[in-house]
């Protein structure tokens, strides 16, 4: 990539609410996170994830901070 672009899409890490182990990266988009909070008032977060070390779904959570 040449150019880093600052755009409403951001990269976060999912963490697990259960067990706070790091989950997944994945992107998301701001814009689209606050039009949908206001049309349904629904929040993309927490996700329900796959947990390895739980070993089941729990709710997943946003963190900035990747590793
Ligand atoms: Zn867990």
């Amino acid at each position: 990539m040449a150019k880093k672009k600052k755009g409403p899409r951001q990269v976060i890490g999912l963490k697990c609410g259960e067990c706070s182990s790091f989950n997944y990266v994945s992107e998301y988009n701001k814009n689209n996170e606050q039009l949908k909070e206001q049309a349904n008032s629904e929040k993309t977060f927490p996700l329900n994830k796959f947990c390895n070390v739980c070993r089941k779904h729990t709710p997943h959570t946003i963190s900035k901070k990747l590793k």
